[in-house]
């Protein structure tokens, strides 16, 4: 399986390396990278990523706001309380996505390292949540042709990068001002709860209504 994987993805890059047609039609098959959902609803995207910080409060705002958030986790980040994520997959609106086994530049790996972060992360992800991740985001938001390759062959639909990043990196923290189909990237913090407050607080004065990506993606003809 594994190797069938690595074949796969060499094949296929073998491909995008023979030509302008041949490169044209192997795009055509590549899962989107998207930044930003074009829709014409008045709905933003709430994901957060890595998963370090199991915060009661900031669970406690996901769970009482039922925000339809997408949950990009390290299964290292996760492992050691399982069950602060199942709870907000089971009991909330969120659900669990792939974000890499060690959360490295992608576009620096080989064939082989690729398939070990993407497919890895997934079969761990499926192992615990019981659900086979179908949107990828690659740590740093670092790709290109070769990692989505790699990730269309670990059965990833879309890779997720972002409108606006409101996390507190510290300093102040920026409050930009949201527009409909937009991405917000949280972090698994100790500042998320008062973070995704202020990003719920900027949808609201935007008029916004968070919403679930994997829907509106197929809405607007990006899957
Ligand atoms: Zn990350």
């Amino acid at each position: 399986m594994w190797r069938s994987r690595v074949l796969v993805a060499a094949l296929a890059s073998l491909s995008l390396a023979l030509g302008a047609a041949g490169s044209a039609q192997a795009k055509a098959g590549l899962p989107p990278v998207v930044s930003h959902v074009p829709t014409g609803e008045r709905v933003v995207f709430f994901t957060i990523d890595d998963g370090w910080s199991h915060d009661a409060a900031a669970a406690r705002i996901l769970l009482e706001e039922r925000v339809p958030a997408a949950l990009f986790l390290l299964p290292g980040a996760t492992s050691y309380d399982t069950g602060y994520f199942t709870r907000l997959a089971e009991e909330g609106r969120a659900t669990v996505e792939n974000h890499t086994v060690n959360h490295p530049d992608l576009t620096t790996l080989d064939a082989a390292g690729k398939d070990a972060e993407v497919c890895g992360a997934g079969e761990q992800l499926r192992a615990a949540f019981g659900r086979t991740p179908k949107l990828l985001r690659p740590p740093y938001g670092a790709v290109n042709d070769d990692v989505r390759l790699a990730a269309k062959a670990c059965g990833v639909k879309a890779l997720i990068t972002w409108t606006h990043d409101f996390t507190t990196w510290g300093g102040t923290p920026l409050t930009p001002r949201l527009e409909a189909g937009d991405i917000v990237l949280l972090h698994f913090t100790p500042t998320l709860a008062a973070d995704l407050r202020r990003a719920l607080d900027a949808a609201r004065a935007a008029g916004l209504k968070p919403a679930a990506l994997m829907p509106h993606l197929k809405a607007a003809g990006v899957l």
